[in-house]
């Protein structure tokens, strides 16, 4: 089967690591039998200086004939002192608007590889783990189009008081809802609702939405959980969880939370998902547009040096083709070769231990690394 893929590159690091994701995502595609065909676009600080734009409109229009889009990162000192309007960050907005992406996945996975990079001690892991491992697997599903972060705002007439406002319509939460749903059903298939339901409209709103959606979701279990309460609950007992799904707001913070009990950075995907499309079936499933990128920045410190880990980008990819292709066979194999990569003893400098397992560790760049998961490719089986 072929797919088409929307490469933006973007600044600093951002090229460097995504080269290395297209050579996973060829490597996958010959040993499964299927063709990624490429477009690679400007969007950011590479397209302010050649087009005056952060985001060119044949960008968007390019990004939206295809059935996904992967990002490297955008940004960079050289841009800070622009307007606002004219920020590269801006690129970010009008695609996720533009290719009408709704829900957030970061997926927040301890590799026990890397599990001294964990703040939290080993005996508070196992205690909530199911089958009582030092570790955790969860997915927040934060929604990323809606609520705080676009409502009404403004300031009072004397300057003395300022407001912000939290609207969810039922439309904007079922789909998000939907979205959390299929992520579970391809995972443990336990979903949790989490608001503040106790005080805000908004959060009950979601509660008697999830009510109505749940039922048509058997196989998965849904509860509700109060978003200080889960605060607490991702640093005692993370084992517990397997999707969140939550608000723009709620969302955005306890997602940052998960990211820092994983350790590093430079290993975290994510996706932004919008609807399936069911006139554009392959494999016979609907592709749903998605835009994936590695959670860091464009790292300006470290751009252009070789030492840039990118396994956030290569996980990305592997996000996207489960997640947009439903190739979920070949998503697991770049999974698996990341993890074999790190039982290899392959470290890039920002995940290189300074304990234990120091004599295993091959600091490498961010070329080696990528080679190092193109040979752990080889060698998995799904
Ligand atoms: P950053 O994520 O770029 O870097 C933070 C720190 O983490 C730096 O020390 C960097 O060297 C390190 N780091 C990041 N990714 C790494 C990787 N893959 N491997 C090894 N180390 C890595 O955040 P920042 O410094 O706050 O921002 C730099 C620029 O990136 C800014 O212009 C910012 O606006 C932009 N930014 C873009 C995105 C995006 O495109 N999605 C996200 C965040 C920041």
């Amino acid at each position: 089967m072929t797919y088409s893929i929307a490469l933006v590159p973007g600044d600093g690091i951002g090229p460097d690591v995504v080269h290395q994701a297209v050579e996973v995502l060829d490597a996958v595609g010959d040993r499964f039998g299927h063709t990624f065909n490429y477009v690679e676009l400007l969007a950011g600080g590479c397209a302010i200086d050649a087009t005056g734009e952060p985001l060119p409109a044949d960008t968007l229009e390019a990004a939206k004939s295809c059935d996904a889009v992967l990002l490297g990162a955008v940004g960079g000192p050289k841009w800070e002192t622009l307007p606002g309007h004219l920020r590269p960050e801006r690129a970010l907005l009008g695609l996720r608007a533009g290719l009408g992406v709704y829900a957030n996945l970061r997926p927040a996975r301890l590799l026990p590889q890397l599990k001294e990079a964990c703040p939290i001690k080993e005996d508070v892991l196992t205690a909530s783990h199911p089958e009582g491992k030092a570790t955790f697997d969860l997915l927040i599903v934060r929604e990323l189009t809606g609520g705080l972060y676009f409502g009404e705002r403004g300031r009072s007439s004397d300057g003395e008081s300022a407001f912000d406002t939290e609207t969810y319509s039922k439309t904007e939460i079922e789909r998000v809802l939907r979205a959390g749903y299929r992520a579970a059903a391809v995972r443990r298939k336990k979903l949790c609702v989490v608001d503040k339901a106790n005080v805000l409209e908004s959060s009950r709103l979601w509660r008697e939405v999830a009510a109505r959606v749940a039922p048509e979701y058997p196989d998965i279990e849904t509860t509700y959980m109060y978003v200080d309460n889960c605060a607490m609950q991702l640093v005692r007992a993370p084992g517990q969880f397997d999707v969140i799904v939550t608000s723009n707001l709620f969302g955005d913070i306890l997602s940052d939370e998960a990211s820092v009990l994983t350790g590093s950075i430079g290993m975290l995907p994510s996706a932004s998902l919008g609807d399936p499309d069911t006139s554009n079936v392959k494999n016979g499933k609907p592709v749903t547009m998605g835009l994936y990128e590695p959670i860091h920045g464009s790292a300006p410190d470290i751009a252009g040096q070789d030492v840039a880990n990118p396994l956030a980008t290569i996980l990305s990819a592997a996000l996207l083709l489960r997640y947009s292709f439903g190739l979920e066979k070949e998503a697991q194999a770049i999974e698996k070769a990341v993890e074999l990569t790190l039982d290899r003893g392959y470290r890039t400098k920002d995940i290189a231990s300074k304990g234990a397992g120091l004599t295993k560790e091959k600091i490498v760049g961010t070329v080696a690394m990528g080679k190092a998961v193109l040979e752990a490719l080889e060698a998995v089986s799904v």
